[in-house]
C-alpha cells in the first residue's frame, strides 16, 4: 500500500490540537510541531461472523459506499468498549437480523483494500440461533448462498480469503 495522504491520517494532534507532520520513520508516525507528541496510525479493528448451514453461506449486502451493491460477510469495527467477539455477535444482529453463538476463530485477515483505512478482520465461525434474516443497518439483504453460487461482486480482499478458507 502506498506511504502517505491515508484517508485516515491524522491532521492535528489530539493533545494540544497543533498540526501534525508525517515523519520520515519506516512507518506511518506524525510529529506535532508545538508539543512534539508522536502519533501512531495503526490499522482498525473489525469483526465479523462466516455461518454456514447447508453448505451454504451467509453473506449480507452492503447498502453503502464503498462497494454498495457488493457482498460481504456480517462485520464491522470493533467498538472501543466492546471485544472482538461481542462485536462479531453484534455485527450479525444489526446486519443480519440473526442471534448467532461463536464457534471459534474461523481466521485472521489483514484488509488492505478499503479506501478508508488498513483494517485487521477477525471472523469467527458461528451458527444462527434465533431470528429471521433481514438486512439491516448498512446492508440491504442477507441470505444464504450455495458454495457455488457465490456471487461474483464480494467486497474486500479479506473477505475474500475468509471464504476461500472456509471447507465445506
Ligand atoms: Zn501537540
Amino acid at each position: 500500500m502506498k506511504s502517505d495522504d491515508y484517508a485516515n491520517a491524522p491532521r492535528f494532534c489530539s493533545t494540544c490540537g497543533g498540526a501534525v507532520t508525517k515523519t520520515d520513520d519506516e512507518y506511518s508516525r506524525y510529529a506535532c510541531g508545538p508539543c512534539g507528541a508522536v502519533h501512531y496510525l495503526n490499522p482498525k479493528v473489525s469483526a465479523g461472523v462466516i455461518v454456514v448451514a447447508d453448505r451454504s453461506i451467509l453473506l449480507v449486502r452492503r447498502a453503502i459506499e464503498p462497494y454498495a451493491g457488493h457482498w460481504n460477510l456480517p462485520a464491522g469495527y470493533v467498538e472501543y468498549e466492546e471485544t472482538c467477539e461481542e462485536a462479531a455477535v453484534r455485527e450479525a444482529r444489526e446486519e443480519a437480523g440473526v442471534e448467532v453463538a461463536l464457534r471459534g476463530l474461523h481466521g485472521v485477515y489483514s484488509c488492505i483494500d478499503d479506501p478508508r483505512a488498513h483494517y485487521v478482520l477477525v471472523i469467527y465461525r458461528a451458527d444462527i440461533r434465533s431470528g429471521e434474516l433481514r438486512g439491516g443497518d448498512d446492508v440491504d439483504e442477507a441470505r444464504f448462498f450455495a458454495r457455488d453460487t457465490l456471487p461474483t461482486h464480494i467486497a474486500f480482499d479479506g473477505m475474500r480469503r475468509a471464504i476461500r478458507d472456509l471447507t465445506l
